[in-house]
């Protein structure tokens, strides 16, 4: 069934429509030749046995049951000769009748002989009694009539007539067998072309729905495939290719979004902007790749100090990092961002070129407020990096924090959050 599932659904509807259509076409017409056939069968039964039994009864009934019993009354005087002669011309009218249409009946070559037979008989016998009809218009009593003879050629006739009457008998039950068998096949024919149609249409319709179903599994698997790789795509778009934190597309993302929830809850937000100090020296000293490996370490260390799932950490290019919190006050912050500082140096990173200290260091200036309605984003950026710039003046290796964004009023040195920690 490959190659039904290589067409198209459509096609493949359109198949199943065609083989129902073609299947229903087909039953129709077979139906209609049967029922035809079964009509002429109906027909031959009718015409070719059970009306010519009827007319060789009427023909019977005529002789037995009306000119004998008139002829015995006729000669006992219980009717007139009027009468008589009325009742005989009618059945002899009616046998005549009868006997003319029995012969036009199609017959066969074998019967044929046998119907001229009963036909001289039938005849000859008929006759006779326009011969007593004669006889009786003369008369002026019938009581003296020999009705002997004419019993025998009655007699004789009936045997005759009753011949050809088994025989019709006996052809109307072979057709009747005929037609029940024929019906039989017929009916045994239909069922097995609807059978087969049935079938056919539900293989097709199998194997249809099946390569269906295929498709929507492997349409499924593909979405799903698609879709992890647009996660992968978009994880990569808003991650650092060298520190593997997110970026600064991503923090323009995230910083809208948490601002405004911050801003709704009325809670605290903290920007923290990181510059590693004398990086330029570093780079010119140790090499571009040794600076990057620097890099990765600072990174790796920020990271390791902000862990909460409320916590973000990005690189917001060069050597300069960037970091949100929310929910932690200016204490907080100012202690996060001084263990951040210390961290950095801890590591000990060789920095010969440094002109603070003999290793690594950073300068971190902070922003941390409550948001409310009127805090601007951008003032906020800007507080934080103007911090980091008043961090470098004051010697590098420190932090310096503010909680008011506009105005220098509150500005706040390393020392002094010190010791209110
Ligand atoms: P300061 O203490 O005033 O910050 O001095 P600085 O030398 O660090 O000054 P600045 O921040 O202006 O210098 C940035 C330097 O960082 C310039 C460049 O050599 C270095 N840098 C920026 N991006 C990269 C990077 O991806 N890899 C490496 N190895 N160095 C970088
Ligand atoms: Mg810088
Ligand atoms: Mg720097």
């Amino acid at each position: 069934m490959r190659f039904i599932e290589a067409l198209r659904l459509k096609s493949r509807l359109f198949l199943l429509f065609i083989l129902i259509t073609v299947g229903l076409v087909l039953l129709g017409m077979v139906g209609a030749i049967k029922v035809g056939d079964m009509k002429n069968r109906i027909d031959s039964l009718y015409f070719g046995s059970l009306i010519p039994v009827t007319e060789l009864n009427e023909i019977l009934d005529a002789y037995n049951g009306k000119i004998l019993p008139s002829l015995y009354k006729a000669k006992q005087g219980r009717i007139t000769k009027e009468e008589f002669s009325s009742i005989l011309e009618e059945s002899l009218r009616r046998v005549q009748k009868r006997w003319g249409s029995y012969k036009n009946h199609y017959k066969t070559r074998e019967e044929l002989p046998y119907v001229s037979y009963a036909s001289s008989e039938i005849s000859q016998t008929n006759d006779e009694f326009y011969k007593l009809l004669e006889l009786a218009k003369n008369r002026s009593t019938l009581e003296k009539l020999a009705v002997s003879v004419l019993e025998r050629k009655i007699e004789h006739v009936d045997t005759v007539v009753k011949k050809l009457l088994d025989y019709e008998m006996g052809y109307a039950y072979f057709e009747r067998k005929q037609f029940l068998e024929h019906y039989k096949t017929t009916m045994y024919n239909i069922g097995i072309i609807l059978v087969g149609i049935i079938f056919a249409v539900l293989f097709v319709t199998y194997y249809v729905f099946k390569s269906v179903q295929n498709e929507q599994e492997k349409l499924e698997k593909l979405s799903k495939k698609l879709h992890q790789a647009n996660k992968k795509l978009e994880n990569a778009s808003y991650t650092d290719s060298l520190t593997g934190l997110h970026n600064r597309r991503y923090f323009n993302y995230i910083y809208d979004r948490e601002l405004k929830r911050a801003k709704r809850e009325r809670n605290y937000i903290t920007f923290m902007m990181i510059d590693i100090d004398f990086f330029k020296q570093y780079n010119d000293t140790y090499g571009h790749i040794a600076g990057d490996h620097t890099l990765k370490i600072v990174a790796k260390v920020i990271k390791s100090c902000f862990k909460r799932p409320s916590d973000f950490v990005f690189r917001l290019g060069g050597e300069e990092f960037g970091v949100l919190l929310i929910g932690v006050d200016e204490l907080g912050s100012a202690r996060l961002a001084k263990e951040l500082t210390k961290t950095v140096k801890e590591q000990a990173i060789e920095h010969k070129a440094s002109k603070v200290a003999e290793v690594v260091t950073a300068s971190v200036g902070v922003v941390s407020c409550i948001a409310d309605e009127m805090l601007d984003g951008e003032a906020l950026i800007q507080k934080a990096d103007e911090m980091l710039y008043k961090a470098k003046d004051g010697g590098r290796d420190r932090y310096m924090i503010s909680s008011e964004i506009y105005g220098n009023a509150k500005d706040t040195e390393e020392e002094n959050l010190e010791d209110a920690a």
